[in-house]
């Protein structure tokens, strides 16, 4: 007899809002200076590396159908130089004293590479277009659905009935914008296989990704080849970044030394996001691009920023530079890139099936996930494992306490791996 067929299909619509005492205590911060001003900086760091823990963090959003569509191909873009009629384009921001000729040609000849295509990664490109940044390199794993547009931009309403591949329709997005600048599209898996052909030969990369796992991942490459990232991440109307000069500033695991194991926070597809934040973020994101760009690294964010934009609170933490004992920076031991450490996927021959191992084993609070899974989709439990069937969608995942989890409805290790970021969290 199927252990869950018994239980009770939970449907519960009176779930607390899950950030209410988090935007509340926020909100007491930001009105009384003179305590905020008392707060230590540890405590600061300690604080947000809390709400980093619970609440950063968003899924990739759809199964990969089309990856193989694109090769990656090596990165070797041509040297570009603005000439004298692409000035007027740019000549608004050449006015500032900060940027000026010399500026935009340093922009010109800057390749970067954004990680992630979804919300912060599009609202970044666009920006990072329009400034005339020369080379940019977009890779995402997923394809656009209806749910994306009301935050990622650079998609409408024809992409989603294409179902055309993020990566593709951001950079057709612009080069309709900007035709003056190389946009190059990877569909792809950003994994410890794939991440260094990526990232070689860059000159910074923007952190657009939606899950820890892949960010920490590109921390412990870009520290490894010593090649700047500006990081940002935004969950409700919560967002931060940080930015990252491998050997000068602290990295991400230097804050935040672990990532938070999987099925332990929430994501966007469980807790929502709001629109605006994202756009604070990535402004504040391409703004740091900028200025590592033209070499402005006086003017660079010494530290964490967080927002939070329904509770307008505003953080900047001092966070000094590369931390002793962390094991990126100091030790130089980059886990993340380690296959060792690589979750493992599995077909399940004959059963539409695909299982997941979690590498090393978790130890789930199901009853909590299923809190948070319930808001979108129905749920099944016992003490055994956990069963989700997400809304409007065909798959169903059956997890256990140690994190593995076994996901109907895919024989594809990726897709299975995106919808376990999406929906459980890593
Ligand atoms: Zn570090």
């Amino acid at each position: 007899m199927d252990p869950v067929s018994s239980t009770t299909v939970n449907r519960r619509t009176d779930t607390p809002h899950p950030r209410k005492e988090v935007i509340r205590m926020s909100a007491i911060t930001h009105m009384d200076p003179d305590r905020r001003n008392r707060r230590s900086t540890s405590r600061m760091v300690r604080d947000h590396r809390l709400r980093y823990h619970n609440e950063v963090n968003a899924p990739p959003r759809a199964p990969i159908r089309t990856r193989e569509t694109i090769a990656m191909p090596p990165f070797s873009p041509p040297t570009l130089t603005p000439s004298p009629t692409q000035f007027p384009r740019y000549s608004r921001q050449t006015l500032l004293a900060t940027i000026g000729r010399t500026g935009q040609e340093r922009l010109a000849s800057t390749r970067v590479l954004v990680i992630g295509c979804g919300a912060l990664g599009g609202a970044s490109a666009n920006l990072l277009a329009r400034a005339g940044f020369g080379h940019i390199t977009l890779v995402d794993r997923d394809y656009v659905e209806l749910h994306n547009l009301q935050r990622q931009t650079l998609f409408d309403e024809a992409d989603v009935a294409a179902h055309v591949p993020k990566a593709v329709a951001a950079a057709t997005r612009l080069s309709q914008i900007n035709s003056e600048i190389v946009v190059t599209p990877i569909v792809a898996d950003v994994n410890p296989a794939s991440i260094e052909p990526l990232i070689n030969g860059v000159d910074l990369i923007v952190d657009g990704l939606d899950n820890f796992e892949t960010r920490y991942l590109l921390n412990d490459a870009a520290v490894k080849h010593a090649i700047p990232w500006v990081y940002g991440g935004v969950i409700g109307s919560y967002g931060m970044t940080m930015t990252i000069r491998p050997g000068e500033s602290a990295c991400l695991r230097c804050v935040f030394p672990d990532a938070p194991s999987a099925g332990s926070a929430p994501t966007c597809d469980t807790a929502g996001v709001l629109g605006p934040t994202v756009d604070v973020i990535s402004g504040l994101q391409v703004a740091e691009a900028m200025k590592l760009a033209v070499g402005a690294t006086d003017s660079l964010n010494p530290g964490l920023i967080a927002v939070d934009l329904w509770a307008l609170s505003f953080d900047r933490i001092p966070v000094p530079g590369p931390i002793p004992g962390c094991p990126a920076c100091d030790a130089c031991q980059f886990t993340y890139l380690d296959s060792a450490t690589l979750n493992q996927s599995t077909s399940l021959c004959g059963h539409d099936a695909v299982q997941l191992l979690i590498t090393p084993p978790v130890s789930l609070d199901l009853a909590n996930l299923e809190d948070r899974l319930s808001r979108s989709g129905e749920t099944l439990r016992n003490r055994f494992l956990l069963r989700f069937r997400p809304a409007f969608s065909g798959h169903e995942l059956t997890v256990f306490p140690d994190g593995r989890a076994i996901i109907k409805g895919t024989t594809d290790p990726i897709e299975a791996r995106t919808l376990y970021a999406r929906y459980i969290g890593t």
